[in-house]
């Protein structure tokens, strides 16, 4: 008997051991291919951030094919960053909002929306934007996304996306040869950490939104936002601070002048806002004979979409 327990398992021991062995698997492996699941994401997002990175690299050193030539392997200088462009959960790549969806992992910062692998679904609902469009507007042309495109500003007016813009329009050139676009006054857009204001009806060039894109924060080749003087005679874009808005108490009777003026006086870019619309104002620093909006030197703000 002893000689026998020692060749081999009993019945019972080698169940045991497979009942065991059973739920070890039925515990590790969904943890394990969700944790898979999860890291392929940040590679295949990683991959797709540095394309966009290497494009816009491209883009301010001149070049004017679109992101979906790019991906499409007709800018000869980025072949080798397209070559390290892969899925590692076998997804393909399309543009976007100008930005790179993966057909396995939605678009770049997506909450688990895209998970039709291993795991789907997973992660929905988790992280800073749930259910939100977040990717459609928050990384477009990669870097230069905003967090306030989208947000709702003075109750009705919605931020729009200024680089999505510049995208579409250097798109619209290449796919159809018409250049540029007449930009609407008073539509509010957001650029980085910062709103603008269209001003009177600018004419804006795909060169233009192609530089612009690549201006590392700031907008002047289309703007003139740092140089009132210039934006009264060329309105274009204004970046305005809607932390200093004013309304009509600011509009004050001056005996001295016996009339209405502005105390304090108006600065260019500030917004005024009451009964539901508001306004920025065009003209120059320290102005105090204005009329009150709509009229004289005010622009009504309205979305950027
Ligand atoms: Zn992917």
């Amino acid at each position: 008997m002893k000689n026998n327990r020692n060749k081999g398992f009993t019945i019972l021991e080698v169940i045991v051991a497979l009942s065991v062995m059973s739920v070890l698997l039925v515990v590790t492996v969904p943890q394990l291919t969700q944790y898979i699941g999860s890291s392929e994401k940040s590679v295949c997002e990683a991959n797709r951030l540095e394309f966009i990175r290497s494009y816009n690299i491209y883009l301010s050193s001149g070049g004017e094919k679109t992101l979906a030539q790019a991906l499409n392997g007709e800018v000869s200088d980025m072949l080798g960053t397209l070559h390290d462009l892969k899925c590692p959960s076998g997804g393909t790549f399309s543009v976007s909002n100008g930005s790179i969806v993966c057909s396995v992992h939605g678009p770049i910062g997506s909450t688990g929306s895209g998970g039709t692998g291993s795991n789907p679904g997973g992660e929905s609902g988790t992280g800073s934007n749930p259910g939100g469009e977040s990717g459609t507007g928050s990384n477009p042309g990669g870097g230069t996304g905003s967090s306030l495109v989208g947000t709702t500003i003075f109750s009705d007016i919605v931020v729009g996306d200024w680089t999505a813009l510049c995208n579409q329009i250097i798109k619209d050139k290449l796919d159809s040869g018409i250049d540029g676009r007449v930009l609407t006054g008073g539509k509010v857009y957001a650029y980085g950490n910062s709103l603008y204001v269209i001003g009177n009806n600018p004419y804006l060039k795909a060169a233009d939104a192609a530089g612009d894109i690549n201006a590392a924060g700031d907008i002047n080749k289309v703007g003139y936002i740092n140089n009132p003087d210039a934006f009264a005679t060329n309105n274009k874009m204004l970046k305005i601070d809607i932390t200093t808005t004013i309304s009509s108490s600011s509009y004050v009777w001056d005996q001295w002048h016996s009339g209405r003026y502005w105390s304090p006086a108006l600065k260019h870019g500030v917004v005024f806002s009451e009964g539901g619309s508001s306004y920025v104002f065009l003209g120059s620093d320290n102005t105090v004979n204005e009329s009150l909006p709509p009229n004289g030197n005010w622009i009504k703000l309205i979305s950027g979409t």
